[in-house]
């Protein structure tokens, strides 16, 4: 699309190295672009088998780029470089199961003959294109959950105007070259860059967008929401994601995947594991072991192989994460590792104990390489704090006891509850959102690919 105004420059937010630039597009760039979006899905609709076609060799072309791909996320979002490379495989594998599900995009029978009204009638439903798409995307994965909402909107036949965050708008200028290359008309993919407040806001308030997918903070999220009360809005958003460790389990276990699952892209995850719940018999054992899995993260720049944990998207971020384990220090927790500065400024994987609700920490979503631990002495209690949030997307529970599991299943009031495993895992088939504060929806290519549709009912007379 053609710049309205300055471009602005993007920098690396680990070394400040200028990545490149990007037009600040304007909200009549937003309405041009929905305009040719609507008029696209008029002219040419997709047949499914196109759908599938380009779904299919976009997963190709991403695969064969993958190392590009990579780099451009390790440079954009400072993830590192191993991490970003799971971001590429995962894309890819979000890509594939939406081509899949396009295959079996049916509508289904109506028994119309199950009263005497409708004896002599036939009756289906279609699933029709619910037109065009709003997408705004977050930074913290600029390929994956940009393919999470680009690859189903394909896959059910709708165009899309889509807005990456301003941090981090290559990733998604790039895969939108690879689902070009594969065939998709140009007008069914517009990337448009520039800030929330203006292209973002452009995208939700325009009458033609039908559906507009948001993943981002929750401010934002309901805001939108209540901006536009008669579209379909499906929100992905925040989480201070709980882990409960009980006695029996193996904590061990649950101590070395909570060093990965707390610190993976400096805990800029939307379910990073953030609280965690320890039998108090185990508590201090468990400690002993996250301290020192945490101490051997290696802490540095996001394109050097051996690194772990890399920068925050920004330095306003990171002060802010600072001032909040400062309060809870103050507060009575205790810093048992990290907490402090690296020379390039990057804030080092920070351990606290003694968390409990009331401390920023423990309450908020900190989005920073931060994991607070806390004792209990009963299921009961685990399972209170837990629950005592205002958020809802994933939770966890370490347990050898099957009633436990089922038990935390039922009673933690999350989108997603894993057993034997920490909260941030996800796979990109299943159906992936929260409750409360967290959004209003699953994502997943399944479950997008269906709200992106219309059901329309069809009755055939004698
Ligand atoms: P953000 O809300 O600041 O920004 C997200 C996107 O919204 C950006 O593209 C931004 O430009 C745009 N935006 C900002 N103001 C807008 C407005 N008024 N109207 C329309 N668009 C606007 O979030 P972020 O800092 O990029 O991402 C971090 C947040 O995202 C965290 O809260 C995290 O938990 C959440 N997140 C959730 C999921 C999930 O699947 N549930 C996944 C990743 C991130």
């Amino acid at each position: 699309m053609p710049p309205s105004v300055e471009p602005t420059v993007i920098r690396s937010p680990y070394d400040g190295r200028v990545l490149g630039e990007v037009p600040a597009h304007t909200p009549a760039d937003v309405d041009a672009a929905v305009a040719r979006a609507a008029r696209a899905l008029g002219e040419q609709p997709l047949p499914v088998w196109r759908r599938v076609e380009i779904l299919e060799r976009a997963a190709d072309a991403l695969s064969g780029r993958h190392a590009e791909f990579a780099t451009t996320i390790a440079d954009e979002a400072a993830k590192p470089i191993r991490t970003a490379r799971q971001e590429v495989d995962r894309a890819i594998s979000t890509i594939r199961f939406s081509a899949a599900e396009a295959r079996r995009l049916t509508g289904e029978m109506v028994a119309l003959d199950a009263t005497a009204q409708g004896a002599d009638k036939l009756g289906f439903t279609m699933r029709l294109p619910i037109g065009v798409v709003g997408a705004i995307a977050p930074f913290n994965f600029p390929l994956n959950l940009v393919a999470h909402k680009l690859a189903p909107a394909v896959a059910a036949g709708c165009p899309v105007v889509l807005k990456p965050a301003e941090q981090t708008p290559f990733s998604a200028l790039a895969l939108a070259d690879v689902f070009q290359a594969a065939g998709l008309p140009q007008d069914y993919l517009q990337v448009v860059t520039g800030e929330g407040a203006t292209v973002g806001a452009a995208i939700v308030d325009h009458p033609a967008v039908a559906f507009v997918s948001f993943t981002g903070s929750p401010e934002v999220g309901w805001q939108i929401r209540s901006r536009a009360p008669r579209k379909r809005v499906a929100l992905e958003l925040g989480n201070n994601s709980p882990l409960i460790v009980e006695a029996d389990s193996d904590w061990a276990a649950a101590a070395a995947k909570t060093a990965v699952a707390g610190f993976s892209h400096a805990g800029q995850s939307c379910v990073s594991t953030q609280r965690v719940y320890v039998h108090r018999s185990v508590h201090d054992a468990f400690v002993e072991a996250l301290v020192g899995h945490v101490e051997r993260l290696v802490v540095g720049d996001p394109l050097a192989e051996s690194t772990d944990v890399s920068a925050l998207i920004s330095a306003d971020a990171r002060d802010r994460v600072v001032t909040w384990i400062e309060e809870a220090s103050a507060q009575g927790a205790d810093v048992r590792t990290g907490g402090t500065l690296t020379d390039h400024g990057v804030l080092r994987p920070t351990v606290l104990t003694g968390v409990r609700p009331g401390m920023r920490v423990s309450d908020c979503e900190v989005f920073g390489p931060v994991v607070g631990v806390a004792a209990y002495d009963t299921i009961d209690a685990a399972i209170e704090l837990a629950n005592t949030t205002e958020y809802g997307l994933q939770a966890g529970v370490f347990t050898r006891d099957l009633g436990t599991a089922l038990r935390v299943a039922r009673e933690l009031d999350f989108g997603g509850v894993l057993v034997n495993e920490v909260p941030t895992w996800r796979a990109d088939q299943q159906p992936y959102g929260g409750v409360r504060e967290s959004g209003n929806t699953r994502e997943g290519p399944a479950y997008t690919i269906r709200e992106m549709t219309e059901l329309r009912m069809v009755v055939l007379g004698a």
